[in-house]
């Protein structure tokens, strides 16, 4: 049977002192399982302090993963601007690697108006280079690139699938509610199956016993995601995408990202174990 892991996006709101390091314990204490640090507005974490972190998410048993900075945009027009959002993949990548931490998750970049199928050539080779720089490197960490939440971001599920069918070291980071929010359905139990269904066929049964997950409620608009919300004030039909993790025995992380982190990370978790 597939393990399942539930966490927080980032350190969880009741930490004191509110540090990644005490995050790491919090996580434990509050019986969750796993936690993604978050490098949003920049990978500031030194390797030293990475590898204290890692150490104390080791002893208390708690699975990391990685969100690399918003500022990415591997379609970029500029080339500087290109490889800088290379360059903060990798840095995540780097960093990720000391922490022990298993994936980084990422937000690949915006169509700016061009062709989607264009805009995948682009992302495809400018992250082949990272993949290349990361093995030269041994560094052995999944990159995720995100299935994303609004019509101009760069991530639908069909893309996210190819580009970890076709690159070597890439894997999908499946975010329910953002594609729940971009498509306005994919709410219910028989879509959250398809959706299951689906990676397996295209990467295999594997990919579903090592999933990585995020969640959380979300408001939207004809545009896709608006904000994040508390799950109970939300449309979202977590117990049915539960029930269908459950039901396919998807193993990996599932990440919250409710403004109240570990309170919806706990009902999530609860929820799911108490599925028969
Ligand atoms: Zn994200």
């Amino acid at each position: 049977m597939s393990k399942l892991f539930f966490g927080t996006a980032g350190v969880p709101l009741s930490t004191r002192p509110f540090t990644t390091y005490q995050g790491v314990a919090r996580v434990a204490d509050l019986a969750l399982g796993c936690m993604e640090v978050e490098f949003v507005q920049g990978v500031r974490m030194k390797p030293p302090e990475a590898v204290r972190v890692g150490q104390a998410a080791t002893q208390n048993n708690v699975r990391l993963s990685v969100h690399a900075p918003y500022f990415i945009n591997l379609n970029a027009r500029e080339a500087e601007k290109v490889s800088a959002s290379q360059q903060r993949i990798f840095q995540a990548a780097f960093i990720a690697g000391q922490l022990g931490a298993s994936s980084v998750v990422f937000h690949a970049a915006f169509y700016l108006g061009d062709p989607p199928e264009q805009v995948f050539q682009v992302v495809r080779r400018n992250l082949a280079e990272v993949l290349v720089r990361l093995r030269e490197n041994n560094i052995k960490v999944l990159l995720r690139p995100e299935v994303t939440g609004k019509g101009s971001q760069f991530g639908t599920l069909d893309e996210v699938l190819s580009l970890s069918q076709e690159l070597e070291g890439v894997a999908p980071c499946i975010d329910f509610s953002h594609w729940h929010a971009r498509t306005g359905v994919n709410n219910s139990y028989s879509e959250f199956q398809n959706v299951l269904k689906m990676i397996e066929s295209r990467l295999g049964r594997p990919s579903l016993d090592n999933m990585h997950i995020h969640v959380s409620g979300i408001a939207y608009t004809k545009k896709g995601e608006s904000k994040h919300l508390v799950m109970e004030e939300s449309d979202l039909k977590y117990k049915e995408l539960l029930r269908a993790l459950k039901d396919n025995d998807v193993g990996g992380l599932v990440i919250c990202e409710s403004p109240n982190l570990e309170e919806d990370a706990l009902l999530l978790q609860q929820t799911y174990l108490d599925l028969t």
